[in-house]
């Protein structure tokens, strides 16, 4: 275990399973408490977390992203355990695709609602606390195709590449707080997210993809322990590609 966080306290959405799980992970390997808020939670933190050494550093705070409210009462609840903020991961995320044609109002709705009105409630709660702190760090997890499209993710490219101004704008605007915020687009990473994809598409991920493999949710975990570690105390508003070379 590292203690590059120790005394640190970080927030991840949708931290229960795929990246956010494995982001949880790491930090709480390098010391940090780290909670999980995610919309759906497991009965016990026991269950969630196998590792006996981060066992006691993690806890799970069930949250719907989309609703401002329920939020506001998640962040509430960290600070009164930990009395500060330290760490943002907007991570929580959905597809729902389709063809521009057949996209319904709903599909374009909810994965912009979540995506990235998600990622704008979160931030907006914790920026508060990390402005008077004078200190934090903000990752968003956007996507290669927030940079270089996808056929049939319209609703889903468009948010993810709405993150991207987002990290941007956040970071000219609070950056004289010492906030730093830069975001990791993965590539294709193998998680429950992209179980549903058909054989055949994850067969054109691996034939294009450079490193000819799918990433590992902690690949990306990496990346975000790069942006919340000192080594990256001089970068801020920056999107980091962590794709095996398929977006080049
Ligand atoms: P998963 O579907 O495995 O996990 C996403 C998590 O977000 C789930 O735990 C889900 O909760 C949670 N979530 C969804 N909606 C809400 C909400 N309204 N409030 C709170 N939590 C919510 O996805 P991945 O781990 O694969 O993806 C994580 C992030 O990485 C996403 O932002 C995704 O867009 C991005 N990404 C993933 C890629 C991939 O190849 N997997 C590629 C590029 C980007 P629940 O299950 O309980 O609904």
């Amino acid at each position: 275990m590292g203690t590059g966080l120790s005394g640190k306290t970080a927030i991840i959405t949708g931290g229960c399973r795929g990246i956010g799980k494995a982001i949880v992970e790491r930090l709480a390997n390098e010391g940090a408490k780290v909670f999980a808020l995610d919309y759906i939670i497991p009965k016990t933190d026991e269950v969630f977390i196998e590792d006996s050494n981060i066992k006691e550093l993690v806890k799970s705070i069930q949250v719907d992203v989309t609703q401002d409210n329920s939020v506001n009462s998640a962040v509430q609840e960290v600070m009164k355990e930990t009395g500060r903020i330290d760490i943002l991961v907007n991570n929580a995320g959905i597809t729902r695709d389709n063809l521009l044609m057949r996209m319904s109002e709903s599909e374009w709705d909810s994965v912009i609602g979540t995506n990235l009105k998600g990622a704008f409630l979160c931030t907006k709660a914790v920026s508060r606390i990390m402005m008077n702190q004078r200190n934090g760090r903000i990752v968003n997890i956007g996507s290669i195709v927030g940079s270089i499209g996808n056929a049939g993710q319209v609703n889903y490219s468009s948010s993810k590449a709405g993150m991207i101004g987002m990290t941007k704008s956040l970071a000219k605007e609070l950056g004289s707080r010492n906030i730093l915020v830069n975001l990791v687009a993965p590539g294709y990473v193998i998680t429950p997210m992209t179980e549903k994809l058909t054989e055949e598409q994850k067969q054109y991920y691996l034939q294009n993809i450079p490193l000819k493999r799918g990433a590992l949710p902690k690949d990306i975990a990496n990346a975000v322990w790069f942006f919340v570690s000192e080594d990256s105390n001089y970068i801020t508003g920056q999107v980091l590609h962590v794709d095996g070379g398929l977006a080049i």
